[in-house]
């Protein structure tokens, strides 16, 4: 079956700094991935690439088989118009550290934007899917409030469900539960336990090693834009190969 995603020797700079060097990773339909590693080792950049947020510079990206940023004209790459871009970027959801939801619209109209305006579904078929989402999140008496009369733990569940009315293939997390209250950190990592149990193809960024050894089928350790080894959470966390893995994962816990 074809990977969901396929990341090729993918460099990216920021000037002279070398964000990504050189990144090589596959994940499979239905697999979750999670990513680990010290700040500045280029988690966020490597997510931001896989969803277009950036352009690489090295390197070549397929999701769900096709390669994104450009196209193929005999042994020519010509990259894509805004427009295609922007098709390609509705495979994945991106769910942020910082919640980002809309201020001024209440949760419902928060999580119907994109599927009314940006996929032109029926407003009444995008409502039921939300209140079906709300659901499963967890916060059906929420669909009338804002975002400020919400906990931060809320806010996020409520940026998952909006993530998912767009119908996905795939959900990118970066540090979700970081900006949280240690006390609201479990409901969010209850409703992304719920969503990897239903088959969604994840990669998320975080320092939960607890979820990581639970939930994830294989944890990466990233450092200095590279990937330094990945496996099974269970060997990665445990007996790591590397000192830099080792040193890592001892600081964390
Ligand atoms: P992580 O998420 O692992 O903490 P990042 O991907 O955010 O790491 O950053 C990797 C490196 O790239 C860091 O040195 C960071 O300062 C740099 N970087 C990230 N984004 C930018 C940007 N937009 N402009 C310049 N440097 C950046
Ligand atoms: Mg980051």
């Amino acid at each position: 079956m074809t990977p969901m995603i396929v990341a090729l020797d993918v460099s990216k700079h920021f000037g002279p700094l070398k964000a990504l060097d050189g990144v090589s990773l596959e994940v499979a339909r239905g697999e979750v991935v999670c990513i680990i590693g010290p700040s500045g080792s280029g988690k966020s950049t490597f997510l931001r690439c896989l969803n277009q947020l950036e352009r690489i510079d090295g390197g070549a990206i397929w999701v769900n088989g096709e390669l994104i940023g450009y196209r193929r004209e005999g042994d020519r790459l010509h990259p894509l118009s805004d427009r295609e871009i922007a098709r390609q970027r509705l495979a994945s959801g991106m769910v942020f550290q910082r919640f980002n939801l809309f201020g001024h619209m209440t949760v419902l109209q928060n999580i119907i934007e994109g599927p009314v305006t940006v996929l032109r579904r029926p407003r009444a078929e995008a409502i039921a899917d939300a209140m079906a989402l709300l659901e499963q999140v967890g916060l059906s008496d929420k669909r009338d409030s804002y975002p400020a009369e919400l906990s931060g733990g809320q806010q996020q569940r409520i940026a998952i469900a909006r993530a998912l009315a767009m119908k996905p293939e795939l959900l990118l997390f970066d540090e979700p539960t970081s900006a949280l209250d240690p006390e609201l950190v479990g409901d969010v990592l209850a409703v992304m336990r719920d969503l990897a149990k239903g088959g969604m193809t994840m990669i998320v960024v975080t320092h939960e090693l607890g979820f990581a050894r639970e939930v994830a089928n294989r944890v990466v350790f990233m450092d200095n834009g590279r990937v330094v080894e990945q496996g099974p959470p269970g060997t990665l966390l445990s007996t790591p190969t590397h000192a830099r893995t080792r040193e890592f994962i001892a600081a964390v816990l």
